[in-house]
C-alpha cells in the first residue's frame, strides 16, 4: 500500500524506529521454526465489532463473530507468553478496539506487562475519552505505554459519516486529545483514505493537513486504498510543489521512501515495492488464530471449550 506521511518537524525524533530498516531471524514461535522480519508487527484484533461501516472494509466478513471474553483472554495470554517483546511489537486494532472498553484497557495491560512495546492504535478516536474505573480510556493509553502511531482514522475533514457511516470524534475532541497526547510525550495521527470525490487531490491533502494542525495534531497519513475500483492512486495524486524539498530517498526491502522538507514538516512518501524475500513480515492474532499476515499461513490456534 502507498502512503503519505506529514510529520511536523518538531515531532520527527519520537518516532519509535525507522519502520523502513528491518532485520532478519529465524525464531521459534510454539512448536514452528520461522523467519520472520524483527520488529515483527503483530496486529492484536481486539474485537470484530464496529460502530463504522466503511464501504472499503476488508473486516466485513467478521462482523458479527466476536470470542467470549474468557476464551479470549486465555488464547491471548499463550500468545503473549510464548512471543518476545524483543522481536514482537503490537498493533491494536479491530472492528473498532476501544467498543469493548474493558478489553481494550486490560489488553494493553497484558501486553505491557509482559514488556510488548506498542507499534500502532488503530481506533476511530470515538471512545478515547470516555471513562472507565475512573479513568479516562486515554489515561489508560498512556499509563501502559500505548504512545505510539495512535492512529485515528478520519475520511474528510467534514462529511466523514457519508463514508464511516457513524458520528466521527469532533474537532473539540480532536483537539483535546491532541492536546493530551501531546503532553504525555505520545504521538497522535490522523489516518485518512483516498476516496474518489472526498480526499482525493494534492488540494485536498493540503486542505487535511492544514485542518488537523490548526488542531494541534502532529502526524497525518494517506493511504491508497487497495482492491477497491477506481479508487486514487497515490502515484496520481501526490504532486509535489516546488514548496517539497527532496531532503534523502531510502531504497528498504519493502518499501521505496522519497523524503520532503514542507513547511515545518518532513514528508515521506512510501512506495511499495514487490519482495521476494519470503520472511515473514507481519504476524496477526484474531478469533484464537495466531497467523502470518492477515490471512496467510496459520502458526497456532486455540479451540474455544
Ligand atoms: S473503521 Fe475499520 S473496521 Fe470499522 S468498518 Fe471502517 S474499515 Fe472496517
Amino acid at each position: 500500500m502507498n502512503t503519505l506521511k506529514f510529520t511536523k518537524k518538531s515531532e520527527v525524533a519520537t518516532e519509535q524506529h525507522n519502520q523502513e530498516v528491518y532485520k532478519e531471524k529465524v525464531t521459534k514461535i510454539f512448536d514452528k521454526n520461522i523467519n520472520i522480519y524483527i520488529p515483527n508487527n503483530l496486529s492484536l484484533f481486539i474485537t470484530n465489532v464496529c460502530n463504522s461501516k466503511c464501504f472499503f472494509c476488508i473486516n466485513s466478513n467478521y462482523t458479527n463473530h466476536d470470542d467470549s471474553d474468557e476464551f479470549y483472554y486465555k488464547s491471548l495470554e499463550k500468545v503473549l507468553n510464548n512471543l518476545s517483546p524483543e522481536e514482537f511489537e503490537i498493533t491494536i486494532t479491530g472492528g473498532e478496539p476501544t467498543i469493548k472498553i474493558e478489553r481494550f484497557v486490560n489488553t494493553l495491560k497484558m501486553c505491557h506487562d509482559r514488556g510488548f512495546h506498542f507499534r500502532t492504535i488503530s481506533t476511530d478516536g470515538l471512545n478515547l475519552l470516555k471513562k472507565y474505573n475512573g479513568k479516562e480510556v486515554c489515561e489508560y493509553m498512556v499509563e501502559y505505554g500505548a504512545v505510539h502511531n495512535i492512529s485515528i482514522s478520519r475520511m474528510a475533514i467534514y462529511n466523514n459519516k457519508e463514508i464511516m457511516g457513524c458520528d466521527s470524534v469532533t474537532d473539540t475532541d480532536i483537539e483535546k486529545l491532541a492536546y493530551f497526547f501531546n503532553n504525555h510525550d505520545a504521538e497522535m495521527r490522523m489516518s485518512c483514505n483516498l476516496i474518489s470525490g472526498y480526499v482525493d487531490s494534492m488540494d485536498k491533502i493540503l486542505e487535511y493537513v492544514d485542518h488537523y494542525q490548526k488542531l494541534g495534531v502532529p502526524t497525518v497519513m494517506f493511504r491508497e486504498l487497495v482492491g477497491i475500483k477506481n479508487s486514487p492512486k497515490m502515484i496520481d495524486v501526490f504532486k509535489p510543489s516546488k514548496e517539497f524539498k527532496k531532503i534523502d530517498y531510502i531504497i528498504a526491502e519493502v518499501y521505496d521512501v522519497e523524503v520532503y522538507e514542507y513547511k515545518d514538516y518532513i514528508v515521506k512518501h512510501y512506495i511499495q515495492k514487490e519482495s521476494h524475500n519470503t520472511s515473514v513480515k507481519n504476524t496477526s492474532f484474531r478469533n484464537g488464530i495466531l497467523r502470518e499476515g492477515f490471512s496467510g499461513n496459520i502458526i497456532k490456534k486455540f479451540e474455544e471449550e
